[in-house]
């Protein structure tokens, strides 16, 4: 019988479950097959040479063997354990957030270099200021971009019309921004600010760290929140769970205030 064919890749390690006794199974985003779940063998045993090398938030090359059900991790080097990022409970809870983003939005045998990067790029966005949120809405509208869903930003969606400063209104699921005149049918119509129209057309212009020197009060903070959100939730078809937990943590240190 031939040898099972292996192959090397670059992956950021999303989430992990334990598997029968010692392995792990470990769902991760590669660079060059989209996401990916492997299992490590034994990679629970304290004297596993994986041991700690897949903890999720990870950056990691792999060594991995193509298995009749399931790819096999069969050696892991950490190019960047996110340490800091690590030591702050709120940067791990949006760390999460982005994983199941990313989890979600990727695809298995479906290479999406632009979303690889742009979670690590927002991870270490994240660790350089974990209380910020404009890393996390950043992360919102590009990846919606990077996975072919872009909102409208300059025009009405309905009539083209190109939109002159002023206030608009935004739908989440007819693709973006709309003239106050135009209301298509079912379309999930909210405000939008033209404060909130001009920090995310600065968001669609800009690298992320461009994009985390702007100041955004709280009032602004949460319009962008709440549209974003909406948005990558539609798309998504389902609630993201671990917005849950990073809410608790939000709202715990505004009543600490
Ligand atoms: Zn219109």
């Amino acid at each position: 019988m031939a040898p099972p064919r292996t192959y090397r890749c670059e992956a950021i390690t999303l989430s992990h479950t334990p598997l029968g006794e010692a392995d792990l199974l470990v769902t991760m985003y590669t660079r060059d097959q989209g996401k990916v779940r492997a299992v490590g063998k034994g990679a629970r045993r304290s004297t596993s040479k994986l041991m700690g090398h897949l903890e999720p938030l990870t950056i990691v090359k792999l060594s991995l063997a193509h298995g009749r059900n399931m790819d096999v991790i069969s050696q892991a080097e950490v190019v960047d354990g996110f340490a800091t990022l690590k030591g702050d409970l709120t940067a791990i809870a949006k760390g999460q957030y982005l994983a199941e983003l990313v989890g979600g939005f990727g695809a298995e045998e479906s290479a999406n270099p632009g979303l690889f990067q742009l979670m690590i790029d927002t991870l270490r966005a994240v660790a350089a200021n974990p209380q910020s949120d404009t890393p996390l809405r950043f992360f919102e509208l590009h990846l919606l971009q990077v996975s072919g869903l872009s909102p409208e930003l300059y025009q009405c969606v309905e009539c083209r019309v190109e939109l002159e400063p002023g206030a608009h209104r935004f739908s989440p699921n007819v693709g973006g921004t709309l003239c106050l005149e135009c209301s298509p049918d079912d379309a999930h119509l909210r405000p939008l600010s033209l404060r909130a129209l001009k920090i995310l057309r600065h968001f669609d212009r800009s690298n992320i760290y461009e994009a985390c020197n702007i100041a955004i009060d709280d009032e602004l903070a949460e319009e962008l929140k709440s549209l974003l959100l909406t948005t990558v939730s539609y798309w998504l078809g389902k609630e993201i769970r671990s917005n849950s937990f990073l809410e608790r943590l939000h709202n715990e240190s505004l009543s600490e205030v």
